[in-house]
């Protein structure tokens, strides 16, 4: 089993700068994840970013990744079940089997796409149910497809899909999709959008691929057959915790509580990002969380092990290995 300092949870925004601080701080540092980037994959242009006018979210992904790693932090792609733990050690246990174990453990895996919770969902994850138009739109040039959500953030989703698709199937519960008639108006302008209104999801069906939607009438209970190529499902974002229930302490929300530290209720594990419970669920505001939690489990280390530490900032200046360094006091990294 290998054995690390500090294992961090989720490499978004959050994750990666957590990993940046912490092997900056010569932890040794892995970082475990079921993908590269989280949320900020499903925007094209972010704005808001301070130090850039526009980049797009896999461009400043791919910058911190790389910056993480320049320090010695390690990545694996994996899905964590489970954490324990046991004398004073966190393992870490993953859906392939695998366990790590660390000192400290920083949680920072972020929200994820709602699901239908309908049969045949999972089973065409990928080969046909997607959780992001903007991500895989692309794929169903001249096709039909089906987009189950409502709201504003499903206007952006239904123009971009009529532009791609044959036709869209637009399914929600309600009357209206959107409150904006102009928007609404707008959307259904090119004539390949069907609103599918006061409706629910109940099956996903086909064969190798995605051949249908089923969807229930919520008034009338008659259930229809939608021939779709795609379903596309912008129901928004969940905090998956359930596994660390009676681990660390959750808010009604199932997000992490954490206090200014970014502490969980569990001494030496720490949470950032979208995933624990504070305000503002935005990127700058994930990644300083993240250096927050990564500076706090590295005092927490240091504690454990008998060494005061005096401050928890990050200003030294660091030889980066393998690059020719120029300027300042440089302290190597062993
Ligand atoms: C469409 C869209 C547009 C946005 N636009 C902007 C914007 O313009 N500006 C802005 O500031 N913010 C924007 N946001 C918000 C921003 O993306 C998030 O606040 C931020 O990405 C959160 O980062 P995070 O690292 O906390 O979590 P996430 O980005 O959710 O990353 C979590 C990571 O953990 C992994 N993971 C999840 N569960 C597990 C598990 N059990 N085991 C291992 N790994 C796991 C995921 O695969 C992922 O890699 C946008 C969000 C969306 C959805």
């Amino acid at each position: 089993m290998q054995k690390y300092d500090i294992v961090i949870v989720g490499a978004g925004i959050a994750g990666l700068t957590a990993a940046l601080y912490a092997a900056r701080q010569r932890l040794s540092t892995l970082v475990v994840s079921a993908d590269l980037g989280g949320q900020l994959l499903l925007t094209s242009e972010i704005q808001n970013f301070p130090g850039f006018m526009s980049i797009s979210g896999l461009e400043l992904i791919k910058k911190v990744e790389e910056q993480a790693r320049a320090y010695g932090a390690q990545i694996v792609f994996d899905e964590v079940t489970g954490i324990e733990e046991r004398d004073g050690v966190f393992l870490i246990k993953t859906a392939t089997g695998n366990v790590f174990q660390a000192d400290a453990v920083v949680l920072a895996f972020g929200k994820s796409p709602k699901e239908m919770g309908v049969p045949g969902e999972k089973e065409f994850k990928g080969r046909g149910v997607s959780y992001c138009v903007i991500c895989d739109a692309p794929l169903y040039r001249g096709k039909t497809v089906a987009l189950v959500g409502w709201g504003l953030h499903n206007y952006e989703n239904v123009i971009r899909l009529r532009d791609y698709a044959s036709k869209v199937y637009w399914v929600f519960p309600g009357e209206k999709p959107l409150d904006d008639e102009e928007l609404l108006k707008e959307a259904l302008s090119k004539g390949n959008v069907e609103l599918v209104s006061n409706s629910a999801p109940v099956e996903v069906r086909g064969s190798k691929k995605v051949e249908a939607l089923l969807v229930k009438d919520r008034r009338t209970g008659e259930v229809k057959t939608l021939q779709v190529d795609g379903v596309f499902v912008e129901m928004g974002y969940v905090t998956r915790t359930e596994f660390l229930k009676g681990f660390v302490e959750l808010n009604e929300n199932g997000e992490i509580i954490i206090d200014k530290e970014c502490k969980t209720s569990r001494p030496g594990v720490f949470a950032a990002g979208d995933v624990a419970g504070m305000p503002h669920k935005q990127a700058v505001i994930a990644a300083g969380m993240g250096a927050c939690a990564a500076l706090s489990a590295y005092a927490y280390i240091m504690s454990k092990r008998g060494k005061k530490v005096s401050s928890t900032s990050d200003w030294r200046h660091l030889e980066i290995p393998g690059k020719k360094e120029s300027k300042g006091l440089v302290l190597k990294i062993s």
